[in-house]
């Protein structure tokens, strides 16, 4: 199996190594033919108004999203899950449109509320996930074919799914819990449908 790390700004080394804990061959991308012959998409935490203006300018976003029409499995994490989202949260940001879910950007206030939080994520069994949240996104609905795969205790949605695609507002590569990356290749496998 060959994950791809878009890799043009943001948390990709940290994706890169927790794929390979999980003895997957994880390549950065940065370039349109590095997307050849993927199996499945990471697109990392970092910054959304910059990771999307990048995937414009190296002509990333278009190839993207033909794979995703065609069941490339994607996962986005923080700045990730805002580029998954189908309508821009914020007129800086061009997400690609694939993921019937609403988010708000920055929904926690500045860097300094950034926080971590025992998550309740079923699909992962019953050990809480530790969510690491920086700057965190939220996802304010899900829609159509989303499900919601976690809530903080307040209810605010953290993490959702539809079919191949996955969303996440915090970092699960900054923890040592492989779960969630355990998860998703899990969905590309078809083991997790
Ligand atoms: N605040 C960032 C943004 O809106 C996301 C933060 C992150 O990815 N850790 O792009």
């Amino acid at each position: 199996m060959r994950i791809g790390v878009l890799a043009v700004q943001g948390a990709f080394v940290e994706h890169i190594a927790a794929l390979e804990k999980l003895d997957v061959e994880a390549l950065p991308v940065r370039l349109p033919v590095e997307l050849t012959g993927l199996d499945g998409l990471v697109i990392p935490g970092g910054e959304s108004t910059t990771i999307s203006q990048l995937m414009l300018d190296y002509n990333l976003a278009s190839g993207i999203g033909n794979l995703a029409e065609r069941g490339l499995a994607i996962m986005g994490t923080c700045a990730g899950m805002i580029l998954l989202a189908r309508e821009p949260s914020d007129p800086k940001v061009r997400p690609l449109g694939l993921m019937d879910i609403t988010v708000k950007r920055n929904a926690f206030g500045r860097q300094r509320d950034s926080f971590e939080a025992e998550l309740a994520i079923p699909a992962l069994g019953e050990k809480p996930f530790p969510g690491i949240f920086i700057r965190a996104p939220i996802i304010e609905q899900t829609n159509g074919s989303a499900e919601v795969l976690s809530r903080l205790d307040n209810g605010t949605i953290v993490a959702a799914r539809q079919e191949r695609l996955l969303a996440a507002a915090f970092h699960p590569e900054l923890t040592n819990d492989l779960r969630f990356h355990k998860y998703f290749v899990d969905i590309i496998n078809g083991s997790k449908s």
